[in-house]
């Protein structure tokens, strides 16, 4: 879906999608999309300034991306409002500097005579990621002495822990 300047200049266009996976390239191999990507909301053209568009709406969709910890596919659903800001990409000599000031790092910017859903959604989600992505809150990861996947199955690397093979073994 594409908002030009043209049709914004005469109004405010809704949207309403939805995306399958597949259909967007998160352009991260990484990154998974693996629930349908749902969108609503609006661009307008903000009054007064040069040409900026404001896209606000909210989106939820279901990603995968491997766990911090684990390595394991980790699914992180997102499920936010967004309120996004693009100004015109200005080229020439004569372009005027453009000042980006504290608290609008959602600034985003667009060429020649419009803007793609499908980039805001995807500059979004890729924003609205989580810092630390696991498969579970408690995901004992990965052990750093001999690889084992600690949720699958304990290993013997710490020395404090007791064995119970062995302990079964006294018992005899
Ligand atoms: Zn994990
Ligand atoms: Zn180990």
């Amino acid at each position: 879906m594409f908002f030009s300047i043209h049709d914004l200049e005469v109004r405010k266009i809704h949207f309403d999608v939805e995306f399958p996976p597949g259909e967007i390239d998160f352009l991260d191999p990484g990154v998974r999309q693996t629930g349908v990507l749902m969108a609503r909301g609006t661009a307008e053209l903000l009054s007064h300034t040069l040409g900026e568009i404001r896209v606000r709406g909210h989106l939820k969709v279901t990603m995968e991306a491997p766990c911090d910890r684990c390595l394991e596919p980790a699914a992180l659903l997102i499920d936010s409002d967004f309120d996004l800001f693009y100004r015109p990409l200005a080229t020439g000599p004569e372009a005027p500097e453009v000042e980006i000031h504290d608290g609008e790092t959602e600034i985003g910017f667009y060429v020649k005579d419009g803007l793609e859903l499908e980039e805001v959604l995807r500059e979004f989600v890729l924003l609205a990621m989580p810092m630390q992505k696991v498969c579970k809150p408690d995901c004992k990861g990965i052990c750093p002495q001999c690889g084992q996947n600690r949720n699958e199955a304990a290993c013997d690397c710490r020395l404090d822990l007791i064995d119970d093979r062995w302990a079964a073994l006294k018992n005899l």
